[in-house]
């Protein structure tokens, strides 16, 4: 059985989904959620979330070319 998870649609490119990324604070402490990035690789839309400001759009990894 597997269990049906939904995830926000990219609002970008409106084909792929958002996938949370979590991420681990210095003391260990996990933090969920922090980004999220469309699984659509053509889109690259990213929204990270960093001491309570969002961050839209920073290329995570990638160059344009
Ligand atoms: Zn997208």
């Amino acid at each position: 059985m597997v269990e049906e998870v939904k995830f926000p649609r990219c609002q970008k490119c409106d084909k792929g989904m958002l996938l949370p990324l979590s991420d681990y604070g210095r003391d260990g402490a996990s933090i969920r959620y922090k980004a999220w990035v469309c699984s659509n690789p053509e889109c690259g839309f990213n929204i990270r979330i960093d001491n309570g400001e969002i961050t839209f759009g920073r290329t995570i990894g990638q160059s344009y070319k």
